[in-house]
């Protein structure tokens, strides 16, 4: 089975890409949100587990994490591999997921990085501003209003919320960076990782996947469209 892990920071367009990759490849995208909210809503042991840490606010820890995962990855849809989208987030993890993979004499198959430049994303992340009366959403470069400041379809003020405000971003996108640079550097080191420029259209962006992933050995399935 294809293991495919996609990587790329908020705003490269990793969330465009998965639900097209995975129609190529003709495997399902698994996100560990879905998983989480799957496994509670099923009130599986491991999703009752989740959740006490979910209802406390915590994170859930790594090893249940993994636990998921697999009891996913054993599902029917996905004997023929699955894209990860979300998961491994810090180098520890993609340990424990590389460990959880080898009792199952699998591995990750390949790991593809949409790579953009954090100058880039930092611009693609920044200048969105919101109306004031019902939250239209407007983009300084990518969907500016018709004059600056009043929303198109109420006239009422736009502002930035805090999480939208340029010092803010870079404080998340640091982070971000530092723990992707992680498990980039991980994947590097075991020889899957499979690096596409990320500031090309989306088409040619899904091409060059389709390049990286066929150097390592994925394909789309028989039968399927590509
Ligand atoms: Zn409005």
């Amino acid at each position: 089975m294809n293991v495919v892990v996609l990587l790329g920071a908020p705003g490269a367009g990793k969330g465009t890409q998965a639900p097209l990759l995975a129609a190529r490849l003709g495997i399902p995208v698994v996100a560990t949100g879905d998983i989480f909210r799957a496994a509670v809503r099923d009130g599986t042991p491991l999703g009752m587990e989740a959740r006490r840490y979910m209802d406390a606010g915590q994170l859930v820890p790594d090893e249940i994490t993994v636990k998921l995962l697999l009891d996913r990855l054993a599902r029917p849809d996905a004997a023929a591999g699955v894209i990860l989208d979300g998961f491994p987030r810090t180098g520890v993890q993609a340990q424990a997921l590389d460990k959880a993979l080898a009792e199952r004499g699998q591995a990750v198959s390949a790991a593809v990085l949409v790579d953009v430049p954090a100058d880039e994303l930092e611009r693609r992340m920044s200048g969105r501003w919101i109306c004031r009366a019902s939250g239209h959403p407007y983009h300084e470069t990518f969907s500016p209003p018709k004059s600056a400041g009043v929303c198109d379809l109420d006239g009422s003020d736009l502002y930035q919320r805090a999480d939208d405000r340029p010092e803010t971003i870079r404080a998340r996108l640091d982070q971000q960076l530092g723990a992707l640079t992680e498990v980039i550097d991980h994947y590097r080191a075991s020889g899957v990782i499979a690096s596409v420029d990320g500031l090309q259209g989306i088409d040619a962006v899904g091409a060059a996947i389709d390049v990286a992933l066929s150097e390592h050995g994925v394909a789309p399935l028989a039968g399927q469209v590509s």
